[in-house]
């Protein structure tokens, strides 16, 4: 294990990692999006089933990688899903800021308290590609873009 990442393997981060929600292809899903990050090898594929009124009705992933880029991804799609494209992307604006530790003041709220654990990895600027990874490829889902990179 690197050093540089042992203070954020925080159980929550292992859980998640080694048995990761919404890791499935759901059929009926009519958004998705491919994102890589060349920094890490960290791959993942985003499935969202959107309702007609912006209502992200279901969220799923399929991806390999990092424990952080698939305990980010499994904690996302958690998040996201029953959520409004609206509020989705909300989090993960705040997500972002929390995360390169330009924004201490993300609102968690009862269900995104859990992504604080990935604000561990402000300290660490290559890691922050591997925990955002995950919330650019479901923006380019929503967006409709097929392929995203951290770079
Ligand atoms: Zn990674």
């Amino acid at each position: 294990m690197f050093d540089d990442l042992r203070e954020l393997y925080q159980e929550v981060i292992l859980d998640h990692s080694k048995h990761p929600r919404n890791f499935r292809h759901p059929e009926d899903a009519n958004h998705e999006a491919h994102g890589y990050n060349p920094l890490c090898g960290d791959t993942v594929n985003v499935y969202l089933k959107m309702g007609h009124n912006g209502l992200i009705e279901d969220a799923a992933f399929e991806g390999k990688g990092c424990a952080i880029s698939l305990a980010s991804a499994s904690m996302m799609t958690e998040i996201i899903k029953g959520k409004t494209e609206t509020q989705a992307k909300t989090i993960f604006d705040g997500f972002q800021k929390l995360v390169k530790g330009e924004d201490d003041n993300f609102d968690a709220g009862e269900d995104t308290e859990r992504l604080m654990v990935l604000a561990g990895v402000k300290q660490f600027p290559m890691r922050v590609k591997c925990a955002t990874l995950a919330r650019h490829a479901m923006s380019s889902a929503m967006d409709g873009a097929e392929e995203t990179s951290t770079e």
